[in-house]
Order: structure tokens, then C-alpha cells, then sequence
């Protein structure tokens, strides 16, 4: 499973929708300060479930709808999706049969967020879990931000071992057996 593009609108400094490809599995963004490359790392993270505001460099989470600038007014929604390639190495179960993975999320000013999977409604919980034991999530291994590393090093053992535990692909069934015994 690859991700091949990200298609934003309202999101951030992505007022008008955007289509960002990634045609290849190495890809580099650059830009001047300010231009949104990490806004860009923010809305995947987004996508994937990212409940917590400050995580997204924002106050409250409607931060992440366009707030308006100098040349145009402030918009009433944001929505990201990501497009998963996922005919070469595919995700197991009940997903590997999909040439392409759609996940979406939805925000309006009324800070009502929606999730959809191949376009249909889900709730978040099923998008967690699409990936979960993959290392991809909003705060997995996979997205190494600004910090990670310090945090990791002066990380609690049993900090630690959520990250082992999903590079080992087992906290998947540890998130199973969590919800059959709350049940
Ligand atoms: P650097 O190279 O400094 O890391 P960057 O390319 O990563 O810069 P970002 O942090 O992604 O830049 O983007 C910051 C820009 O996004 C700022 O100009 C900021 O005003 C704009 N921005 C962030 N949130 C919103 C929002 N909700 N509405 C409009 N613009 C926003
Ligand atoms: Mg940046």
C-alpha cells in the first residue's frame, strides 16, 4: 500500500482544492518558509484520526479550516483525502481485494468532522483500524516530525513500547482484545 495522492480543500493555507500527486516512493517537498510543506504532513495526520489541536499546531480544531488572509475571506469547511495505491503490497483482510483506499475526514465551523472510507460514511474508529499494525497513524512511527526522535530517546519504557509494539505488528490484536474485554 502506497500513498499516492492527497487531495485537500479548505484545509489550512490549501483554501481552493489541491491535488498533491506522489509519483514515485521517494518524493521531497520544498518550498520558502510559510509556503504549508508541513501543513501538508499535518492534514495526512489529520486524516488518519489526530484528535488532539496543539498536534496540529492549532488552538482549537476548526483551526485547521481556512482562516481567511489579506485577499480572501475565511471558508465554512475543510476536507482531506488520502489515496492509498494499494495493488503492489497490499493490506491484509477484508481490504486487500481494493485497487485504491480512499480515507476522507470533513470539518465544518460547527466543528462537526466526518469520516469516509472508499466514500462511505465510517466512524474514526474504522479508519484507526484500516491501518493499525501497518505503521501508519497519526502518531505512529511512520511520520517522523520535528522532535520525535528527543521524545523517543527520553521516552518511558512503557512509552517505548507502544512504538515496538506496533513495529512488531501486534498492537492490532492488543486493540482487539482491548475492546472484547470492554464489551
Ligand atoms: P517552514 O519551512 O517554516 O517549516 P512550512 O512550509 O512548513 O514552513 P507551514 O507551517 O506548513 O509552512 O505553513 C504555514 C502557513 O500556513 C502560514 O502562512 C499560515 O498562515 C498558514 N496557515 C496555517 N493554518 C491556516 C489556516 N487555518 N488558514 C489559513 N492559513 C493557515
Ligand atoms: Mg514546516
Amino acid at each position: 500500500m502506497r500513498l499516492s495522492k492527497i487531495k485537500l480543500a479548505g484545509f489550512k493555507s490549501f483554501v481552493d482544492p489541491t491535488t498533491i500527486p506522489f509519483p514515485s516512493n521517494l518524493v521531497g517537498v520544498v518550498g520558502p518558509n510559510g509556503c504549508g510543506k508541513s501543513n501538508v504532513i499535518d492534514a495526512v495526520r489529520w486524516v488518519m484520526g489526530e484528535s488532539s489541536a496543539s498536534r496540529l499546531r492549532g488552538d482549537s480544531l476548526t483551526d485547521v479550516i481556512f482562516n481567511g488572509s489579506s485577499s480572501r475571506k475565511p471558508i465554512g469547511a475543510a476536507s482531506v483525502e488520502l489515496l492509498f495505491d494499494n495493488t503492489e503490497t497490499t493490506l491484509e483482510g477484508q481490504y486487500a481485494n481494493y485497487a485504491e483506499i480512499g480515507i476522507r475526514r470533513e470539518v465544518s465551523r460547527d466543528g462537526v468532522s466526518n469520516y469516509y472510507l472508499n466514500g462511505t460514511r465510517c466512524r474514526r474508529k474504522d479508519i484507526t483500524g484500516v491501518f493499525l499494525g501497518t505503521g501508519l497513524g497519526p502518531r505512529s512511527y511512520s511520520i517522523i516530525e520535528q522532535g520525535m526522535i528527543s521524545r523517543l530517546i527520553e521516552a518511558k519504557p512503557e512509552e517505548m513500547r507502544v512504538f515496538i509494539e506496533e513495529a512488531a505488528g501486534i498492537s492490532k490484536y492488543k486493540e482487539r482484545r482491548r475492546e472484547t474485554s470492554n464489551r
